[in-house]
């Protein structure tokens, strides 16, 4: 009999690999289009998957369940979907979708790192991978983690490589104090030694394309941009091989790592502005960074490109964009009490920190970086800065507004 749903529709083709990125986010990942006609893909749910026959489940299984259908956890159309998205806008050829960014930080790290090995993590790493390293690895798995200065070159790396030396882990620019790494060169000296390079490229988007400069493993909080709408938590990891893509793909497995297929349809809608949103955001973050480097009352801005800003040059030289995720370091005059009030007179900013959603936000840093390999030396009290979507007019009357606070003015 045959299936009135099913039709041959022309209009959901997939691109061709001459399409350009904006193209691709608007006809990748939308399987069924040509088969039932609706521009969007189904949401599956489920537990249960029922199989053809016994061979089926032992053929998958044969397959290490790469994009089969047969159970639960392994994933099911609407994860598939998302994950070919994303491993395109990466430049890499797989993905696999965790639960979390963290989790993907997580998951990554695991993958390769077994007792008595030996990874390197920049000081300037998003906290809560800190403290997965610190609580977990260290402590419960016996693997050595050494955390170095983000801003060394491949000379300085050198000398804290050591023969168990297995993962280094990058994060590029930084979590909170925007340090831009140079990844080709630190990934290079580590590809040299057998070392796999892991990399959090939650900031850089599609704006860094991480298999270009030497990366095995991309992660990204999908949290963030990608999502877009401050809505859904997930996270991927892409890779550039098959063996990256099943060490990933197996620890997250081993570990019940599973995405909420909800979570994931919403990314995927997401995505589908990605680029539109970005391109705004990056405009008018700045617009918004300018106005603060303007003002008497702030040292320095923490946008890596903002022309004279650090990392400018690297930022210039390795990546096409911008998000708008910045950092902002008050005169050391300003005290964390009269910050504070400066924030807390905002009134279009809210005080958050899962960044990348339509809203802007604005959160003290000050107390909350750690450092163990050197000294953070901003010379003031910093806040991080996230510009959404509202007009960037409107953002910069209100921080306008808000700075009396700063001498102690009306709030
Ligand atoms: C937010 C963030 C994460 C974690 O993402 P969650 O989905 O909130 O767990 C990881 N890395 C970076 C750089 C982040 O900013």
């Amino acid at each position: 009999m045959k299936d009135k749903d099913s039709q041959q529709v022309s209009a959901g083709a997939e691109p061709g690999a001459d399409d350009r990125f904006a193209t691709r986010l608007s006809h990748l990942g939308r399987p069924g289009t040509r088969v039932h006609g609706f521009v969007n893909p189904p949401l599956h749910r489920g537990s249960t998957v029922l199989v053809p026959s016994p061979e089926a489940r032992r053929e998958a299984a044969r397959h290490k369940f790469d994009q089969y259908l047969v159970y639960g956890l392994y994933g099911n159309a609407t994860h598939h979907a998302l994950e070919n998205l994303l491993a395109d806008i990466e430049g890499g050829s797989r993905c696999q979708i965790v639960s979390s960014g963290l989790a993907a930080n997580c998951t990554g790290l695991l993958a390769y790192l077994r007792h008595g090995d030996h990874c390197l993590v920049p000081d300037s790493v998003y906290g809560p991978v800190r403290a997965f390293c610190d609580r977990v690895l260290v402590e419960r798995n016996g693997v050595a983690v050494s955390y170095y200065r983000p801003e060394i070159g491949a000379a300085e790396l050198a000398p804290l490589l050591r023969p168990n030396t297995r993962v280094l882990y990058l994060e590029s620019p930084g979590s909170h104090t925007f340090e831009v790494q140079d990844v080709p060169a630190l990934a290079a000296a580590a590809r040299a030694r057998g070392i796999k390079v892991l990399m959090d490229n939650t900031w850089g988007l599609h704006f860094f394309q991480p298999f270009r400069h030497g990366v095995d493993v991309s992660i990204q909080a999908l949290t963030k941009y990608a999502g877009g709408h401050a809505d859904v938590l997930l996270g991927s990891l892409v890779t550039n091989s098959e063996e990256d893509w099943h060490a990933v793909r197996e620890t997250a497995l081993l570990h019940g790592q599973y995405a909420s297929p909800d979570d994931c349809w919403l990314t995927l809608r997401g995505l589908r502005t990605l680029n539109v949103r970005l391109q705004h955001q990056m405009a008018a973050g700045l617009e918004a960074a300018r106005w603060f480097a303007a003002r008497p009352e702030v040292l320095q801005v923490l946008h890596p490109a903002l022309p004279g800003a650090p990392g400018h040059a690297l930022w210039q030289r390795d990546f096409s964009g911008a998000c708008s995720l910045f950092g902002v370091v008050f005169r050391p005059e300003f005290t964390p009490a009269r910050v504070d009030d400066m924030v807390g007179a905002l009134r279009l900013f809210g005080i958050g920190a899962s960044w990348g959603g339509f809203e802007s936000l604005a959160l003290p840093t000050y107390g909350s970086v750690t450092r163990t390999a050197a000294p953070l030396a901003l010379g003031g009290p910093a806040v991080r800065f996230h510009i959404g979507l509202e007009d960037v007019a409107d953002l910069i009357a209100d921080l306008e507004q808000a700075f009396a606070a700063l001498h102690g003015g009306p709030a």
